[in-house]
């Protein structure tokens, strides 16, 4: 089962109390975008055996949109962080590198 804490409210629950959101730190594309660009925004994503980091919104609780960086197979939460984070934050990707060496996602490792 996969346990989550919300960052806004600091409520930990259950899945159920949350709504998954897809791929975190997704790049928009839009008007002006090259049509690969515009492609991989719509329709590629990660889809990782290991470290992943999602979009997940509290839907019974306050409502707001936050980040989780957990792994796929072990359903193990390393962190959650706010929405507007454009980045995950450094010691949440050092508590990773320490259980997960050498993991990699889109670039961050
Ligand atoms: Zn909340």
């Amino acid at each position: 089962m996969l346990i989550l804490t919300c960052p806004y409210c600091g409520v930990t629950a259950e899945e159920t109390e949350f709504h998954g959101g897809g791929e975190a730190h997704l790049k928009r594309e839009g008007p002006g975008s090259d049509d690969a660009a515009l492609e991989g925004y719509l329709f590629h994503r990660e889809n990782p055996r290991g470290v992943h980091f999602e979009r997940w919104r509290h839907v019974y609780g306050c409502g707001k949109w936050f980040h989780a960086a957990r792994d796929t197979q072990t359903l193990e939460v390393f962190g959650t962080y706010p929405a507007q984070t454009t980045t995950p934050p450094e010691d949440l990707l050092a508590t990773i590198r320490d259980k997960r060496p050498g993991f990699t996602w889109r670039g961050i490792s």
